[in-house]
């Protein structure tokens, strides 16, 4: 390490702030990773059930956009990435597990015949959705929410059945809430240029009978995805420190005028300590990159802005049962004889747990490596939807034994889980609300007018993996750039 190189704060070790961490790496800058918590990684985390390593939080990437899976590539994991047994999922509505049509865009179904054998909506539900085909156009001024244009184009069920919770799977939000452009900017992009919505989310898809080359949209990795961040600490070669939460950042003292450096605020008031960097990356949620801001003279746009970013809590609950608990364990198959990766819960059903994932069935790799004779089946079931948090206080036990009672009503599995494990995340997903592009805007006009400043994360163009690996490579350009023209 070169002290006399510039020197790159980035705030926040969570996977974007890692990533702008390993972009930087060829560059002839100092880089330190300030990371509050004990633990590197944010929402990628894992750990051990029944002897197998589970994701915590995120464990699948998308395969279909390239940053994530040429991330995994340039740090050496390429040979430990898994693909799914199977991704075809259902929903759990009407009182029956019903299969996710095939060819829908985010729950927005292209073909509505396939929709009407699905039974995932009422008869009355798909005879109204067929309208969309004759439908006059739905002119949209600005920004909507999802079920607004969705609703008008399909009626409520198809919202309320398909969309919203594939959308809830996603931000763990409400369609209600949440912004068309935002949340799905390629259809929304489509929908302007074909009457029909059906038409236009069929646009995006493979045509029919047709499949996407190349296999599964999703990945993971053998040991978790959560083993990214500290495999992406190391080969970044910055210096990475946990346990060292950043409290205020401010232009550095005497300097006269902008683009003199930044001063960060480290670890307790107590027993604080300052560190000069002389261009900073803010890769933290909403809330503390506005709090931050907060400090920066000229900031008040961006830190009204990331007040209007709300996020979801929610919480992940891992049970584990022998295979012979599942009614298809006498053809050996367990719970793969579902055919099923998991099964999604719309709102209007009642039921507490919105999301659960066959772990074991999508990701063979855990059944086969759970120690003992007898072969384990895993499920992740996720709790929490936006103006839910009232569940979430709820004792680990009681949020165990929902889960179990509502997987045993839908799958039949009997008795308990031999094992369990509850992981809350707070502040978990932002909530691309109604405006979000707007805001967005805002904050990112009001940042690139600080020198060396830059932001980058899930608070802004997307909440996946590969759209917060987008923003920390952007991020770390354009702080390479500003030293750059610094030094000329
Ligand atoms: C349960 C769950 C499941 C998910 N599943 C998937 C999935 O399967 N696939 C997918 O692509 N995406 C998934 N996501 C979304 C994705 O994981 C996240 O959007 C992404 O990991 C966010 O990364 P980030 O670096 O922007 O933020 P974070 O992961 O939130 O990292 C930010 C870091 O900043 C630290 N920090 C905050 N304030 C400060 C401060 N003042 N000083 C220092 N450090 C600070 C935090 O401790 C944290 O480590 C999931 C999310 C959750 C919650």
């Amino acid at each position: 390490m070169n002290p006399s190189r510039p020197h790159v704060v980035i705030v926040g070790g969570g996977i974007a702030g890692l990533a702008a961490a390993f972009f930087l790496r060829d560059e002839p800058v100092r880089v330190t990773v300030l990371e509050g918590s004990p633990r590197l990684g944010g929402k990628l985390s894992v750990s051990e059930v029944a002897g197998v390593p589970v994701d915590e939080g995120a464990e699948a990437l998308l395969v279909t956009r390239p940053e994530g899976t040429g991330l995994i590539a340039e740090v050496g994991l390429a040979g430990d990435r898994m693909a799914p047994g199977t991704t075809s999922s259902a929903i759990w509505t009407l009182g029956a597990l019903r299969p996710l049509p095939r060819r829908q865009f985010m729950g927005v179904p292209a073909d509505l015949d396939e929709l009407t054998r699905s039974g995932v909506v009422s008869d009355a539900g798909a005879v109204r959705a067929s309208q969309d085909l004759e439908l006059p156009p739905v002119t949209r001024d600005g920004d909507v929410p999802v079920a607004a244009f969705v609703g008008a184009r399909f009626g409520a069920e198809v919202v309320d059945r398909l969309v919203d919770p594939l959308l809830g799977g996603v931000y763990a939000g409400r369609s209600c809430d949440l912004s068309f452009d935002a949340t799905m900017p390629v259809l929304a992009a489509a929908s302007r240029r074909y009457r029909s919505l059906a038409e236009a989310a069929g646009s995006l898809l493979p045509p029919p009978g047709g499949t996407r080359s190349g296999g599964s949209v999703f990945t993971t990795l053998s040991g978790g995805l959560g083993q990214l961040p500290v495999v992406l600490a190391k080969a970044s070669g910055a210096e990475i420190r946990t346990g060292a939460m950043t409290r205020a950042l401010s232009p550095a003292p005497g300097a006269p005028g902008a683009g003199r450096g930044w001063r960060l605020t480290v670890g307790s008031a107590a027993a604080d300590e300052l560190i000069d960097a002389d261009a900073v990356i803010l890769a933290v949620p909403a809330r503390p990159a506005g709090r931050l801001l907060a400090g920066v003279p000229g900031a008040s746009a961006a830190v009204t802005a990331f007040g209007e970013i709300s996020y979801a809590s929610m919480a992940i609950i891992t049970l584990a049962y022998p295979r012979s608990a599942f009614p298809g364990a006498s053809s050996g198959s367990g719970l793969a004889a579902l055919g099923l990766s998991g099964y999604l819960v719309p709102a209007v059903d009642g039921r507490d747990v919105k999301a659960v994932t066959f772990s074991s069935v999508k990701w063979p790799h855990l059944a086969e490596a759970a120690p003992g004779a007898e072969p384990l089946e895993i499920v992740r079931c996720s709790v929490g939807r936006i103006g839910e948090e009232a569940l979430l206080q709820r004792a680990d036990e009681e949020l165990a034994a929902l889960a179990a009672a509502e997987l045993a009503a839908a799958t039949g599995v009997a008795g308990a889980p031999v094992v369990h494990r509850i992981t809350r995340w707070g502040g978990a997903l932002p909530q691309y609300t109604v405006g979000h592009l707007d805001r967005v805007a805002r904050i990112r006009t009001a940042v690139a007018a600080q020198p060396g400043l830059a932001v980058c994360g899930a608070a802004y163009e997307g909440v996946g993996i590969p759209a917060c690996i987008a923003t920390a490579r952007a991020a770390a350009g354009q702080v390479t750039e500003f030293l750059r023209g610094g030094r000329q």
